[in-house]
């Protein structure tokens, strides 16, 4: 089953901005990577930053993930669904290490 960061990421709630901006975490919905809005969608199937994850695990898949026919692959198969699932785990665990990293240099 699903673990947290991808749970996060279909929920929309978590490490995005356009949340942390609802919230008021956050002064703005952009993307620290790109500028464009910072939504789970951006950055797990558009952000420039995370082509490399998503690279790996498409050649896994065979074809381009995006948010229609993500879950239906999932469902194809075990071996797909851990593809996925752990690109989208590294996504959201490396761009919260950025965050916390990030976070640490502001507060001194
Ligand atoms: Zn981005």
């Amino acid at each position: 089953m699903f673990k947290l960061p991808p749970t996060q990421a279909l929920t929309g709630h978590g490490s995005f901005k356009t949340y942390t901006f609802k919230i008021g975490k956050t002064r703005d919905a952009s993307c620290v990577y790109c500028g464009e809005e910072d939504s789970p969608r951006h950055t797990l199937f558009s952000c420039e930053r995370w082509a490399g994850i998503r690279r790996e695990c498409e050649v896994g898949i065979g074809d381009v993930i995006t948010a229609n026919n993500m879950v239906d692959y999932m469902l194809q198969s075990e071996t797909k669904w851990k593809e996925i699932e752990r690109a989208m785990t590294r996504i959201m665990t490396t761009k919260e290490q950025d965050e916390r990293r990030h976070e640490g240099t502001r507060n001194n």
